[in-house]
């Protein structure tokens, strides 16, 4: 038997609650994980809750991501006693997630913690700081190195926004982030900020072009933020849009692309292949230490309390991330 945070339907409306299960009742998979620890995303806040069409199957155990121990494998890759981590491809969605003290996956959606990374950081890092690796790599392939001017850093108080700061920050990019909570302007600093902007300077309506600022961006917010920030990059920038914290919608126009050569990268982890999601979490292990990821990631909670968390998350409640440890 295990732990799970399990989500139904009942005339429409999505029930969450914590159920013990049967190992019996776990999905197909080649690779059963003991897990170690989750952590609590925006995807799974709309899961949880049922603020969004994320869960295509019921019942589903949400939690896009977890990391742990390999207990059971036919999988040529994988080993019992194999320390795993995995993001997306579904899980949480359409396949039982991480929010559980057990999981069953197909072994292609695992990858191997790197060298040197526990469970817990890998967790405090999770799809956020995953993600956030993804947005950086769009920037420097499309030319955007820390010499070609100031990055923007939309959402800079939620998971993906704070170690985007953190990671372009240790890289020598002059970061400057936007944020709705400017009482945590000394977090973001410490985390590498130069300048804090508000956001409300950015998600109303604004000119299709405006003042050149920004050499690149990554955006987790979408709406009229991301068609503002497409309006002042700077020519031949680059915006890294991962997120719609704000809006799914996109009101640009095509100026900033047509007069001033700027690309919008669109950021998807959850297919993102294989050598792709490595080459990021090789990174991540490399470039971020305990206390970054402590200062991000400042937040454990036991499986019950993710339900109340989700809530909390999608109301901008809560600041960074939250690791959820299923054991406890
Ligand atoms: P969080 O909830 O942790 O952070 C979102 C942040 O966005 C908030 O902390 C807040 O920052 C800002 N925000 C919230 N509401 C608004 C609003 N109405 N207008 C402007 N800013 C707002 O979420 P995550 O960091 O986990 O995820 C961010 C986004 O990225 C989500 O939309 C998520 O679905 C998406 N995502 C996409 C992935 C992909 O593969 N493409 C992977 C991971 C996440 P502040 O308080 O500083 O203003």
């Amino acid at each position: 038997m295990f732990k799970a945070v399990l989500l139904e339907q009942e005339d429409g409306q999505t029930r969450a609650r914590v159920a013990e299960l049967d190992d019996s009742q776990l999905p197909e998979g080649d690779v059963t994980v003991d897990v170690e620890y989750s952590t609590l995303n925006y995807k799974d806040g709309l899961a949880i809750t049922g603020r969004g069409p994320v869960v295509r199957r019921w019942p589903m155990v949400p939690g896009i991501d977890f990391a742990g121990t390999v207990t059971h494998s036919s999988h040529a890759r994988f080993r019992k006693g194999d320390r795993v981590v995995l993001n997306g491809w579904g899980v949480g969605e359409n396949h039982w997630g991480g929010l559980a003290q057990r999981a069953r996956v197909p072994g292609d959606f695992l990858i191997p913690l790197p060298a040197g990374l526990g469970a817990r950081d890998a967790m405090g890092i999770g799809t956020a700081g995953y993600t956030a690796m993804l947005c950086v790599q769009a920037l420097e392939r499309g030319g955007v190195g820390p010499d070609a001017g100031e990055v923007l850093v939309t959402g800079a108080n939620g998971g993906v926004g704070g170690f985007a700061i953190a990671i372009l920050a240790r890289r020598g990019y002059r970061v400057v982030a936007s944020t709705g909570r400017p009482e945590a302007a000394d977090h973001l600093r410490a985390l590498g900020a130069a300048e804090i902007i508000d956001r409300a300077t950015l998600s109303e309506k604004g000119k299709p072009l405006q003042k050149e600022r920004w050499a690149g961006a990554v955006d987790s917010v979408g709406g009229h933020t991301l068609a503002n920030v497409c309006a002042s990059t700077r020519y031949g920038g680059v915006v890294a849009a991962c997120g719609l914290a704000q809006s799914m919608d996109f009101p640009s126009t095509v100026a900033p692309f047509i007069l001033r050569g700027i690309t919008l990268a669109g950021i998807d982890s959850v297919n993102a292949p294989l050598g792709r999601r490595t080459a990021a979490w090789d990174r991540l292990a490399a470039e971020l230490d305990g206390r970054i990821i402590g200062a991000i990631a400042d937040r454990e909670a036991p499986l019950a309390d993710a339900i109340e968390l989700a809530g909390e998350l999608l109301a901008g409640r809560i600041r960074g991330r939250v690791i959820i440890d299923p054991n406890r």
